[in-house]
């Protein structure tokens, strides 16, 4: 039986690495409650560009010190340069949803990554686009495989669609999660996060998700989510998921069995 606390894919974290007093904070939280995977987003790929792109290769000394302390790092890249500064130190490459269909990248991740020496090789998450259809999504898990990333090594993340008749913009697709685990090899995940675009729905959809018998989750939080510099709206705080964890732990006598 896979456990929520230790088998699965359950990614907490913020939208964006922000500094090492807000990062620190995760440190605890991921060993009170036995997870290992942690955001540790260095390179945002942001609608304006205005917005904070992330802190970059700056960042990485941070990234390096939450490694040292046993967190497991997922980063998004968005090109093989980002990929080269970042894979040493990555359990899960993350491929965003604007960023699914980029097949130079995926063909470059794929290079890389059968080039890489490691003794564990890390994971590839690969987010579907949110105006892509089953089919692409999976064409796109195929340039990975073609290019060098075994199967058992590809993450399919759910993230929704967008949707002019969802009062939130975006809806999350189960449908799609739960045909993509019955049709395919890869480990399914999803993101209530991006998903709903609203804090108050991210709890609510990740309990819903528990019971659709996938590989995971990945969840926007931050300590002090009005002062996140991106994506405030849909962070929850720390606070709440360890509330929120606390209480699934008590209503499932069992550990949770994705
Ligand atoms: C993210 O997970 O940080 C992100 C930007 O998500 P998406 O690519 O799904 O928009
Ligand atoms: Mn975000």
């Amino acid at each position: 039986m896979k456990s929520l606390w230790s088998e699965t894919f359950f990614i907490v974290g913020p939208c964006s690495l922000e500094s090492m007093e807000q990062m620190a904070q995760y440190i605890p939280f991921l060993k009170k409650h036995n997870l290992k995977y942690l955001r540790a987003p260095l390179f945002k790929p942001r609608t304006h560009p205005d917005s904070f792109q992330g802190l970059g290769i700056s960042g990485i000394k941070i990234a390096n010190f939450l490694k040292l302390q046993g967190a497991k790092l997922v980063i998004e890249v968005c090109s093989k340069d980002q990929l080269e500064s970042v894979i040493s130190l990555t359990s899960i490459i993350q491929i965003g949803a604007r960023n699914m269909q980029n097949f130079e990248l995926l063909k470059d991740i794929g290079k890389i990554y059968s080039q890489i020496d490691m003794s564990e090789k890390p994971f590839v998450m690969l987010k579907r686009g949110f105006g892509n259809n089953f089919n692409e999504w999976l064409n796109s898990a195929l340039y990975l495989e073609k290019y060098g990333v075994p199967k058992n090594k590809i993450i399919l993340c759910e993230r929704g669609t967008r949707n002019s008749c969802s009062p939130t913009g975006v809806t999350l697709d189960f449908g799609m999660a739960l045909k993509a685990k019955a049709e395919t090899d890869y480990k399914i995940i999803v993101d209530p996060s991006h998903g709903s675009s609203d804090d108050r729905l991210v709890l609510p959809l990740t309990k819903a998700s528990l019971f659709l018998n996938l590989d995971g989750l990945m969840i926007e939080a931050h300590p002090t989510p009005k002062q996140s510099v991106s994506d405030a709206h849909q962070a929850i705080s720390l606070l709440e998921l360890d509330r929120f964890l606390e209480q699934i732990k008590s209503e499932f006598s069992q550990p949770v069995q994705f």
